[in-house]
């Protein structure tokens, strides 16, 4: 599976499209989500083109996962969720859901989350 240049996220990052941006630096935006399922729900995407977590953990550099984990971590602190736990999700093809091909995670938080997963079965 190939990148594709034009997923919503990369729009977003190249400005094509608005987000409800919280956070930006050279390698990281991170922005509300647009159908939060928390009081606070805010995605964290690498600037460079990744397609999931599995994508980004192969191939970024040193530099990026470190930036993008620290990233993670600052903008939790900043929304608050910290001191009461928060939860993070990266969601990998069609088992999980993803919806979108850009490596992202969501940062859950500010009310309790219940459990880990609701699975039907
Ligand atoms: P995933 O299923 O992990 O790929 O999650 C994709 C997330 O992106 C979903 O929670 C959507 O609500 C969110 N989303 C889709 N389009 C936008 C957008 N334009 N701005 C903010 N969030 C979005």
């Amino acid at each position: 599976m190939n990148y594709e240049n034009d997923n919503i996220f990369a729009k977003i990052i190249r400005g094509e499209i608005p987000c409800d941006k919280v956070y930006e630096d050279d390698y990281v935006l991170a922005f509300k989500d647009i159908r939060p399922r928390a009081k606070v729900h805010v995605l964290v995407l690498p600037k460079a083109p990744y397609i999931s977590i599995d994508d980004f953990g192969a191939k970024a550099s040193p530099d990026e996962l470190k930036a993008f984990f620290a990233a993670v971590s600052k903008i939790a602190r900043d929304l608050g969720v910290e001191e009461n736990g928060y939860r993070v999700i990266a969601n990998h093809k069609a088992y999980s859901g993803q919806e979108v091909d850009h490596f992202h995670v969501h940062i859950l938080g500010g009310e309790p989350l219940g459990p880990l997963l609701s699975l039907t079965k």
